[in-house]
């Protein structure tokens, strides 16, 4: 049946799978998804959204590199906001509501439009490894498929357990079987595993609730969008709505606890401490007498809606009592209980930046399999590793983005560098450039890239481009053009009243901190550029980010080319660590580990000291 050899072979069509076929796939290669359920491709496991704080900017990323996540987000959104618009622009992040199952029938077309990608219904039982080096894969009905490289996918599959109070047993997600063999095999070669645990809430019927009891939490006026290409912008949305718990909730909730999992001991491993379970925020956090719930609508045409803040894995009639004790939820009908699920994982400083693994040569990991949480974290990686393994059998330079070029490349740097203990989400904190990393920007820092290696599409580069001329001209208009008092607006003068200084050039009056383009736009001589030059939204955003932060942006520019001369330090190639003894005990068997390429990545090592820095630099010449 698989006489040929693949280029790549994917296991799993879950975020991460998807966006590795998609670029494997795109840029030229043979690729086949093997995926245990084709139903189930891109199916969002828990809440029916995408993006979020800096989750919104790695969707802009993958979309600005030639990804499809940003498309498919578009074409299925029921709701769009952009998060934090009252702080800098770094920290604005574009959030999408989802239909969840138009959000899998979009990624299933996509990927069947795609070119060069074959499909396979089956479990990955184990891989065919020759030497040190990956050469295919075996399924469960015991076929052999051969390929040049393989991209690992599991998501939360892998030996997945499912709690509900004291019942438990095997699965990959509700209604979906585990993976087995897999991380047996590996852990045989000399790989390390571990173990996590992540938590989904209820679904419930949205006939069955009084949303008059609830706060509406509608999407923005003027909805964004995602893709940097022509998608659909939403002309209507649907609502989410806010409601609370409160101390009755809180107190039947804690009737459970002798059965829930997660303090009898059951659960073992340790879940995403940023999406904790309510039992566990009621628990640590005893003080508060309420918490949020975010009810969310799943889709246009369905009635089930998405308990957001009511992840639990508590028994089934403790969660239906407590959820019918919050307002707008008395007469609830449930849909499916909340459940928690422990898989297996790979500490994933076992990866080369390229995410291949450090063990088998043309193995490469994306996803949760690799200790993150995220539809984003898992499909930034997924395409990545498809990017790369793509690269690798075609002999070319490898692929890898640095923590000041993409949000994508913080991810990726630390998960290889510091490894994960817990669940990995993205926050803009972990981000030490984050004023160049915004969301804005997304197609100016990686179209060029994403083009350069062959998979962004000419008319993204040239999309691009013209966004890019047209700010940089409209910037210099506001450079070159005097502001004119005759023409001052008392609209402008009641923000302002330092506004009077004829002389100065609409550069520095822009700058000022309370004016936005909004009000530059009352001004004749720009709206007058404006329309003259058909300027649209993005160019408007972009300009205006250019102009009031051009401060902040050169600083941190600067900043970030003194750190790339550490960057531009390599070590060589297993290079012999014992040999330094004056190397701290630790930061040596960390060094040795990891094995980190360039003296930056060795400082980020948790346990390696300036010190130590130091005596490498020392050796190294420098
Ligand atoms: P998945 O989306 O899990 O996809 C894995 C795919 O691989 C599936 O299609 C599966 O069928 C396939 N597969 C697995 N093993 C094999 C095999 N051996 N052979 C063939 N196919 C295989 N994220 C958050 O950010 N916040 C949350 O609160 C949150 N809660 C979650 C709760 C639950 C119960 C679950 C299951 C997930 C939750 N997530 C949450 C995580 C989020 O769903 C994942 O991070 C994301 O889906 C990971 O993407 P992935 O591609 O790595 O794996």
């Amino acid at each position: 049946m698989f006489d040929k050899e693949y280029d790549v072979i994917v296991v799993g069509g879950g975020h991460a799978g998807a966006e590795a076929t998609a670029a494997a796939a795109n840029m030229g290669s043979s690729t086949l998804l093997v995926t245990m359920n084709l139903q189930t491709i891109g199916q969002m496991s828990c809440n029916p959204a995408m993006g979020g704080i800096a989750k919104g900017q790695i969707v802009r990323e993958i979309d600005a590199l030639g990804g499809y996540s940003g498309i498919i987000t578009d074409k299925s959104a029921i709701q769009f906001k952009m998060l934090n618009k009252s702080k800098g622009p770094a920290m604005w992040s574009p959030r999408a509501q989802n239909d969840r199952m138009r959000f899998a029938e979009e990624w299933r077309m996509a990927l069947e439009n795609t070119p060069n990608a074959d499909f396979y219904q089956e479990m990955v039982s184990g891989l065919l490894v020759n030497g040190n080096k990956v050469v295919g894969v075996k399924t469960s009905l015991g076929i052999e498929i051969r390929a040049r490289a393989v991209v690992l996918t599991n998501g939360t599959f892998l030996n997945g357990l499912i709690h509900i109070g004291d019942k438990q047993f095997g699965g990959g997600r509700a209604g979906e079987k585990a993976a087995t063999g897999i991380t047996e095999q590996l852990v045989d070669i000399g790989f390390e595993s571990g173990r996590m645990k992540t938590g989904t809430p209820p679904r419930v019927d949205g006939r069955s609730l009084d949303y008059a009891k609830m706060t509406p939490q509608p999407g923005d006026d003027n909805p964004e969008k995602f893709s940097y290409l022509p998608t659909p912008i939403l002309k209507v949305q649907r609502d989410c709505h806010m409601t609370r718990t409160s101390q009755l909730v809180h107190d039947l909730l804690r009737e459970g606890f002798d059965r829930s999992p997660m303090f009898n001991g059951r659960i073992k491993s340790i879940g995403p401490r940023y999406c904790p379970s309510i039992e566990d925020k009621i628990n640590r956090f005893a003080d508060k007498d309420s918490h949020q719930i975010f009810v969310e609508p799943e889709g246009w045409n369905t009635v089930e809606v998405y308990v957001n803040g009511f992840s639990t894995s508590l028994p089934e009639d403790v969660q239906y009592k407590a959820l019918k004790s919050v307002a707008g939820f008395e007469n609830v009908k449930f849909f499916r209980p909340g459940y928690a699920i422990e898989y297996d994982y790979f500490p994933p400083t076992q990866l080369k930046h390229t995410l291949e693994t450090k063990l088998i040569d043309n193995l490469y990991f994306a996803g949760q399999i690799n200790g993150t949480t995220g539809y984003e974290e898992a499909a930034s990686q997924g395409l990545m590793a498809g990017i790369n393994a793509h690269l690798k059998i075609n002999e070319k330079e490898s692929f890898i983005l640095k923590r000041d070029e993409a949000y994508i490349g913080v991810l990726i740097d630390d998960l290889i560098t510091k490894g994960t203990e817990e669940p990995y989400r993205m926050f803009t904190s972990r981000a030490e450039y984050r004023t160049l990393l915004r969301q804005d920007n997304a197609d100016l820092r990686l179209t060029p890239k994403g083009y350069e290696i062959g998979l962004a599409k000419e008319e993204r580069l040239k999309r691009m481009e013209e966004k890019q001329q047209k700010s940089e001209d409209f910037v210099s208009f506001f450079r070159k053009t005097s502001f004119k008092l005759e023409e001052v607006n008392p609209i402008l003068m009641s923000l302002d009243s330092a506004l009077v200084n004829q002389s100065d050039k609409l550069f520095k009056v822009f700058s000022r901190p309370k004016l936005t383009m909004d009000h530059m736009l009352q001004l004749e001589d720009v709206s007058t550029y404006v329309n003259d030059h058909n300027l649209d939204s993005e160019v408007l955003e972009q300009t205006e980010i250019q102009v009031k932060y051009s401060g902040y942006i050169e600083k941190e520019k600067t900043n970030a080319d003194k750190l790339q001369r550490l960057e531009n330090v390599r070590i060589p190639d297993n290079f012999d660590y014992s040999k330094l003894k004056s190397l701290s005990f630790e930061a040596r068997e960390k060094l040795k580990s990891i094995q980190p390429v360039t003296i930056s990545q060795a400082s980020r090592i948790s346990g390696v000291s300036p010190a130590d820095i130091s005596v490498l630099l020392v050796y190294l010449g420098r």
